[in-house]
């Protein structure tokens, strides 16, 4: 059943309930230097980036390999750089009926896998929540009706990028859902609705993988063995790299034009839709930079887009 949706009226209700928020931590390169003096007018100097990544095995938590460096890689520029006021994670391990913000103030761990080492079951991230951010869309004007959920932690697809990238878990962390209510369209307008978080230097991060096809995901690759990549998956990466390259954001969520490919790539939506709302949150002017690229196991694209303009 669908879920009841209010009439989009403009984005001026969340502008206002984001405006009495205190000020993101505007640390400067080089210092710890706190601006507690409210919003900063030049907004410029405070919009946080947006960034899809691919985050293929759960075992990646553990490993050094291509994938892991880049990101490694990127959580260095992220130490240098001004630190986020928070993390907003769509993560595709996160479902629900209806869209759904974490207001946990400690989002305690989810192992949602199954026959790990012991290891796994073990790793621990405790980044604080950002209950007041996501409290704030609850009373904005959006195209969905968004519900709180005061007791939901952190999925592996969120944990498991966020020690990589923010190793000291000291970015407040809030989850917003993934409504299966939804078809891709909703998702990439709801993105485009969400953007202005960025300005308020809340980082938008999508957790998925573009394409994602279990079936064809061969478990040894983790033994070292290497696969040949499937056609489909390199012609419909391509495809959604042109997308991007080429500014057509909102055709990427008409991704069911890649016919089989995309069926192949795409046979269940989740870890795709994370991305539209990456895409949807870049700005005209903002060139994609991929930060790493690549497949896992032949079948799992691990293309991962940073906008940062
Ligand atoms: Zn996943």
């Amino acid at each position: 059943m669908p879920v009841s949706r209010r009439r989009f009226t403009g984005l001026a209700g969340l502008w206002a309930a984001l405006a009495g928020l205190p000020a993101w931590s505007a640390k400067q390169a080089g210092t710890e230097a706190v601006s507690d003096s409210g919003p900063d007018s030049d907004v410029s100097n405070l919009k946080a980036p947006a960034l899809f990544i691919g985050h293929g095995d759960p075992m990646n938590i553990l490993q050094d390999n291509s994938f892991t460096r880049d990101w490694d890689a990127l959580a260095m520029r992220f130490a240098d750089a001004a630190k986020p006021r928070a993390i907003l994670m769509v993560s595709a391990h996160w479902e629900t009926t209806g869209v759904e913000v974490s207001l946990a103030e400690k989002p305690a761990m989810i192992y949602d896998f199954y026959g790990f080492p012991d290891e796994m079951y073990q790793q621990v991230y405790p980044a604080p929540g950002a209950p007041d951010i996501a409290a704030s869309l609850l009373q904005a004007k959006l195209s969905q009706q968004i519900r709180a959920d005061h007791s939901q932690g952190l999925d592996h697809g969120a944990w498991c990028v966020l020690m990589r990238l923010f190793p000291k878990a000291d970015v407040p962390v809030f989850q917003f859902s993934l409504s299966r209510n939804m078809n891709a369209a909703d998702h990439f307008a709801l993105g485009q609705e969400l953007r202005q978080l960025r300005e308020q230097g809340v980082m938008i991060i999508g957790s998925g993988n573009i394409t994602h096809n279990m079936r064809s995901w061969q478990q040894d690759y983790r033994m070292g063995r290497t696969h040949i990549v499937h056609d489909w998956a390199k012609y419909f990466d391509a495809q959604i790299t042109e997308r991007i390259d080429t500014g057509e954001y909102r055709a990427l969520a008409d991704y069911h034009q890649y016919g089989r490919a995309a069926q192949m790539s795409v046979p269940t939506p989740e870890h795709y839709l994370p991305l539209l709302y990456v895409v949807a949150s870049a700005y005209e002017y903002e060139q994609a930079e991929y930060f790493a690229e690549g497949f896992e196991a032949g079948s799992f694209s691990m293309r991962s887009v940073l906008f940062n303009g």
